[in-house]
Parts: C-alpha cells; structure tokens; sequence
C-alpha cells in the first residue's frame, strides 16, 4: 500500500512536469492530469524575467494542484543498537524496502518501519538477538499534532500587527537620528483600532504613499512551521521596510519554478566578514527553515550590532519544501523528474555538491533517497549556490548549513573520515558554539562536536565539503539541530523557539570567530 501510493505520486508529478501520454491510466485520474498538464503549461510560459509578481502568482497556482497525500497511518520509528554485524542487517532491510534510514551513528540506527512491514521486522531483528525500541508508535498521528494550524482570521490579525510594529519601529529609528525634524515626539505603537481606517489621528502621521507600506506586512512567526508564500512574503517584506539594511535577489529558480530568494543584511560596512546561512536542502527538515528565519528576524531587529554581512538562504529546496506540506511530509530530495524510463522523482542535493562528489554514502539509484543525482551540480538548486558564488566578490569567511535532527556541530569532511589541516581551529570555534548553544535555553541543550564522517556518518557530495576545499571558506560547518530522535525529523512546533535560540547563539560564536580572521 505504501509503496503503491508513493508510486502513484511519483506518476502524477512526473506527468505534470513532462505531459507525458496519458492513455493509459483510468479516465478520473487522466481529467485531474489533463488539467494539472494545462497548468503546468501556463506555468512553463511565463518568463522569469517579467518580475517577481507574476511569479509569485504562477507558485501560488502551482500550490494548489491537488496531489495525492502520502499517509504514514501505522508506520513506526524504530531505534536499533547497532554495531557492526546488527548495521549490515539493517541496511539488508533497507534493500528489501522495510525501513527507510532516518538517521544513524556508530551505536545506533533510527529507522521507519512501514506497518505491512512490522511483523517481518519484529522476526527478523529478535532472530539475530538485535535489540531496538519503538521511539513513535504511529508516525501519521506525531505528524497530525506536529504543526497546528492558523485560521484566516489570525493570520490577518498577524499580518497588520507586524506591519503596525514595522511602522512604528521605523519611526522610533527616525526620530532618534532626526531625519526628519517634522516628528516631535516618540511615535506610540500603534493598536489595531487606531490604524484600521477612519480618520484616526495617528493616520494623519503617516505620509503620503506609507500607508501602502503599512497595510503590506507580513504572516511570520514562530509557533508554527509556515509554507514557502509566508516565508518568501516575509524576505520581501523585509527588504521594502528596511531598504537600507536588507535586499533580496533570486539567486536562481527550482525545478518546478519556483525562485530561490537569498536575503543579505548588511550594513555595508567595509572590513567585515560575510557569512553564509542556508536552511531546508533537505525538505523534511522544517527546523531548519523555522531557525533560519528566526536568525533573520534577530540579525534585522539588532541591525545595530550587526558584525558581518549575512548571505541567508532559508529555503535551498522549495519545491521539497512546498511538497512536504502538500504531499509528503517525510519527503528529502528535490522534485526533479526522472530520467527517461524511470520513475523515482528527486536528487538528495546535499549529495550534489562538486566535491568528490559520487563517493561514500551516496547512491547512483535514482529511487534511493540519497541519489546523487546525474553529475555535480545537475539540479538548479544547486547550480544556483555555485553560480552566486562564483560571481560574489563577498569576502566568506564561514559557511553554516543547518539540517536536522540530531544535535551535532560537524566539520569537514563529509567525504571521508579526514579532517582538513586545519581542523584543530573548526574544532575550537565547533567547541565555543556548543558551549553558547548549551546557553542559549534554560534546557541546556548538548550539541556534540566532530567530524561528519566519523560523529555521524561519511556522505560525500556536502555542500560543506564543498564549500571548504572548492570556496576555501574557513569555518564551514552543517548543524544538526534537535532533537536526538525522540520525535525525529517531526518536532511539535512548540520546539521551535528554543532550537532557533540555539541555532542563533552557534551564528553568533562563529560570526565573533571570522572576525577575527
Ligand atoms: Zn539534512
């Protein structure tokens, strides 16, 4: 059943990206294809250079094709202690299609388990005496609680109260540097009845054309995971209401079309370090985008001791992403389409990167979920980082990748267990993060410090491993964030807050470390 349904989605999105013949398949799916296929039309003619607008209106259209969910009703997470002997019999269950790896390390493996496979696995690991717990009983139930959702309502009350605060941050700004000699006093922040229209006198205030600015805010927050529009909404958002710190560019555009927005803070001071942040190469990783943007949000609202300039990239793979919400929440690679005869939608593309790319821990089948793709750099996903690279004449001095789950600080390399020469220095400023991390909450959170290959796992491919032997950027590090797998990669949004403190607090040791460089 699982498989079946995981097939029929890899069909339907293979036929809305390529129209393929449709004769074959029964007459009620061919009317939903027919139409997805005319609105993948639609959506392939429209040319990216018309602006960002139309866009965002043609990935609006786009999100809303309907899709098959993939269900995890009756699907488990299982941890195995394994070592040695009990690994290679998980990775035979791998091959056989009745786990899939979540995540793993020399003592153990965290794996789901489909439900039509739990019997068979429950033998077969109490046969050869391999121990191992049940960590989530029922992954579709721990999915359905994970994220709860905003009514229309409360996301339009969230959109003017931030632009109210914008507003009136802005104006507090001004009248501190007496830009403008024309406000006397500190402008109050406005409540929702004094904007909403009317003759308010606090709308007198507002200048010509600001009122446009001020209706226009934004839906971010953090208590809950939001869909690609809130957070591409809010880079744009922050780019018109702080013009002078923020701007925004499309550094490329996915494989269904989507663009990839890159934000840059910057108070265009000379002499300072850039830093690299991206969030969310793997889509099922949701922490990983909601701490990104809450780094932003803290990097914008401290503009004032801002120490570097920030190149953020809180979405590498937005189709994913999109489809994690729409489709499958446990999906990781991207959504390109097969190659010709295949079926397997999807590139890991943290396994794409052009540095001994194709070696350990990588896969050259195109159904595995660690499939590294046709060549380095074959995805515009990735394409897109290389590109922005080779045309910045930024000064990089570090380059942070955040993913989940785990809690692990890790330096290169990913391709091998090697360290590069100067490992001694990652090490040192890996160290001071997880010390600040620990700080950052009154839960005083572990983060473990070590070389990917060794504290996790060798995967070669990494955008890391890249970016430290091809970029030469000296501290480049992927961050694991929580948690150590009581709920995996699906971590209540109650968590957020508290893991993008820590994810904050390992940007800023690090920002102090490339200072001083
Ligand atoms: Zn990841």
């Amino acid at each position: 059943m699982f498989r079946l349904i995981i097939i029929q989605t890899a069909i339907i999105s293979a036929v809305v990206i390529n129209c393929v013949e449709l004769m074959t398949l029964d007459p009620k799916l061919q009317h939903i294809l027919s139409n997805q296929t005319n609105q993948a039309r639609e959506y392939d003619s429209v040319p990216i250079e018309s602006g960002a607008d139309v866009i965002d209106a043609v990935v609006i259209k786009a999100v809303e094709i309907p899709e098959e969910r993939v269900t995890y009703e009756g699907a488990q997470l299982w941890r195995v202690l394994a070592d040695g002997e009990q690994s290679e019999f998980v990775s035979y269950l791998q091959d056989t299609g009745d786990v899939s790896m979540w995540t793993g390390n020399e003592s153990i493996v965290d794996v789901l388990v489909r439900p039509e496979s739990i019997s068979r696995v429950t033998r077969f690991l109490r046969e050869r005496q391999v121990k191992y717990d049940i960590i989530i009983p029922d992954l579709q139930q721990a999915i359905d609680q994970e994220n709860p959702s905003a009514s229309e309502e409360e996301l339009e009350e969230l959109e003017g109260r931030k632009a109210r605060y914008a507003w009136w941050k802005r104006r507090k700004r001004q009248h501190k540097s007496h830009i403008h000699s024309n406000i006397t006093s500190i402008p109050r922040y406005l409540v929702a009845s004094e904007y909403g229209g009317g003759n308010d006198v606090y709308q007198k205030k507002i200048k010509k054309g600001e009122l446009d600015t001020l209706m226009a805010g934004h839906r971010m927050e953090w208590t809950r995971y939001h869909r690609l529009d809130d957070i591409y909404g809010y880079i744009d958002y922050l780019a018109q209401t702080y013009p002078d710190i923020c701007s925004s560019m499309a550094i490329g555009t996915s494989f269904e079309g989507r663009p990839i927005k890159l934000l840059r803070i910057s108070k265009g001071e000379k002499n300072v370090p850039a830093i690299w942040i991206d969030g969310g190469i793997h889509a099922r990783e949701w922490i990983s985008t909601a701490s990104v943007t809450y780094i932003i949000n803290y990097l914008v609202e401290n503009s004032d001791d801002l120490k570097a300039d920030y190149y953020i990239l809180p979405v590498v793979n937005p189709d994913g992403y999109e489809y994690t919400f729409r489709g499958d929440r446990l999906w990781r690679k991207n959504r390109s389409s097969p190659e010709k005869g295949g079926v397997c939608i999807g590139v890991d593309l943290n396994r794409n990167f052009g540095y001994r790319w194709g070696g350990l821990g990588t896969s050259r089948q195109p159904c595995r979920e660690i499939y590294a793709g046709t060549g380095p750099f074959s995805e515009p996903e990735t394409a897109a980082i290389k590109n922005f690279f080779e045309a910045t004449s930024a000064n990089f001095k570090a380059f942070l990748t955040f993913h989940s789950y785990g809690q692990y600080i890790l330096y290169p390399w990913g391709y091998a267990q090697r360290v590069p020469p100067d490992y001694a220095d990652l090490d040192r400023v890996a160290q001071k993060s997880a010390v600040a991390m620990k700080k950052a909450t009154t839960q005083n959170t572990v983060y473990t410090v070590g070389n990917s290959a060794t504290a996790l796992y060798a995967a070669a491919g990494g955008s890391d491993d890249w970016a430290k032997a091809m970029l030469k950027i000296k501290y480049a590090y992927t961050i694991e964030l929580r948690d150590k797998g009581r709920n995996g990669f699906i971590l209540p949004a109650g968590y957020i807050i508290p893991t993008a403190k820590e994810a904050l607090a390992s940007v800023l040791t690090i920002t102090d470390a490339a200072r001083k460089l």
